[in-house]
């Protein structure tokens, strides 16, 4: 490892941002198809895009880093690329406290790759990325103003980098910050439903992870959720819809898990009428117990890194399905874990893909019960949630392999097929960012 390779990963984000402003505010990286190498926009940069183009882990050919200073507020804002072969890359916007740049960065790359993921096998006319702030010490993020500021400088990035990158609404994000990102740019889905967006996207959200609950109990002749037990951890937005479209599929019984005291009483208040049916318990952080729980289908609905060799023991359930991100702690193990005790694993990117869905194609109008929308729902649609659910976990029974790597096979030979009218055009694009900024 080169000093000055460790000197920039190493740096606090808000170090690098100050270094990032003293260099003119600006840093990319990005791959150059011909030479098959990551270029950066400046010579100090070089190393960061020698260790990039190295590492095989989280880099994977992703087509641009594009880094940025808040001019007012002085965060470091982010948008990585994967790829843009399907169109340009869309994915939502996090805000997060990272230790370290490498933190960061690494972020980035898993997530974009994630969304492309997602995106291809949603049938999606979209690439993947990922924007990343980073959230700066103290609690200055509390403050409406200060956010105010902060999203419309992010707005104002995208809106430089010429619509490579579509943003929406991630962890961190809030839908108020999206109608402040939306002031200064176009590139942006999921913008409130008063400036002609789609709105809250849980309730498609929960939809679709129990269309692909129902596909996984299609694949195991389990039939139909009627009289099944489901646990949960989380009784956050996406649990609580879901918990109304299982009590309407006649759902046996429903247990879920909150950290959030007040959490939990709404959630029973709400599904007071459903009896014993639904149990909404208080948990301690670190609680474990719901793994654990007897049931048909374990939904893990809360925050990602939930599967590893900690809980996959525990689970009883032969199926885990649910809303949460990057479900795996670590997705090159934890997926063969799960398969070796028998349990079918429906990867998260396939149940949960109805949130970015429910966004994506905002700028084609919308309609009541929008038909684009609503087939993702059926069952005679091709790429329906449960069709390629089932799809899914019949690839990885027939290949001998898990059903993330099924999952990720079929993705990837989505994301090689170009854009039907637009091709690769972002290629172009980052093309004449980089030359522009040398
Ligand atoms: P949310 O914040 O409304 O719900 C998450 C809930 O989990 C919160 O109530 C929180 O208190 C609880 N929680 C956190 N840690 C917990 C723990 N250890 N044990 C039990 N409960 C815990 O978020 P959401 O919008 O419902 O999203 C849930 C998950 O689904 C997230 O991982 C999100 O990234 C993912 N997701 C959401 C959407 C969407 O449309 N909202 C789309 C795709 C993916």
């Amino acid at each position: 490892m080169s000093a000055a390779r460790a000197d920039l990963l190493d740096l606090e984000p808000e170090r690098f941002a100050a270094r990032l402003r003293d260099e003119g505010g600006r840093a990319y990286l990005t791959w150059d198809h011909d030479a098959r190498r990551v270029v950066a926009s400046a010579p100090w940069l070089d190393e960061l895009a020698s260790w990039l183009g190295a590492d095989e882990r989280d880099f994977h050919e992703h087509e641009g880093v594009f880094m940025a200073v808040g001019p007012e507020t002085g965060a470091l804002m982010t948008a990585v690329v994967h790829k843009t072969v399907r169109g340009q890359a869309a994915g939502g916007l996090r805000q997060w406290p990272y230790p370290r740049l490498e933190a960061l960065i690494r972020d980035g790359l898993r997530l974009s790759l994630g969304m492309s993921r997602k995106n291809a096998l949603a049938g999606l006319w979209w690439g993947g990325g990922k924007g990343v702030i980073a959230r700066q010490r103290g609690d200055r993020h509390a403050d409406p103003g200060y956010r105010r500021a902060l999203y419309r400088e992010y707005g104002a990035f995208t809106t430089s980098l010429r619509g490579v990158y579509v943003t929406a609404e991630d962890v961190g994000t809030r839908p108020e910050d999206l109608a402040a990102v939306f002031e200064t740019t176009r590139f942006a889905t999921c913008v409130p439903a008063s400036v002609g967006g789609s709105g809250n996207p849980s309730p498609a959200t929960a939809k679709g992870v129990v269309c692909a609950i129902e596909g996984a109990l299609a694949h195991t002749s389990r039939g139909t959720i009627a009289g099944k037990t489901i646990a949960m951890q989380g009784a956050g937005n996406v649990a609580s819809y879901m918990i109304g479209e299982l009590l309407e599929r006649e759902v046996g019984r429903v247990i879920a898990t909150d950290i959030c005291a007040a959490r939990c009483e709404q959630v029973r208040d709400r599904f007071a009428h459903a009896g014993d049916r639904v149990e909404i318990r208080h948990a301690a952080p670190g609680d474990l117990a719901i793994f654990a729980e007897p049931c048909d289908v374990l939904a893990p609905n809360a925050l990602g890194g939930v599967l590893g060799p900690e809980t996959i023991p525990m689970i009883q359930a032969p199926i885990v399905c649910g809303a949460a991100n990057n479900q795996l702690l670590d997705d090159r193990r934890d997926d063969r874990a799960l398969a070796e005790r028998g349990i079918i694993y429906v990867p998260d990117f396939v149940a949960n893909r109805m949130g970015i869905v429910n966004c994506a194609n905002e700028q084609y109008g919308n309609l009541p019960d929008d038909p684009a929308i609503e087939r993702h729902f059926s069952r005679d649609w091709d790429n329906a949630v449960f069709v390629v659910t089932k799809r899914i976990l019949a690839r990885a029974e027939r290949e001998q392999t898990t059903t993330s790597l099924a999952a990720n096979a079929l993705a990837d030979e989505a994301c090689r097929v170009p854009h039907p009218i637009w091709g690769h055009r972002s290629r172009t694009i980052i093309e004449g960012l980089l030359a522009n900024t040398r």
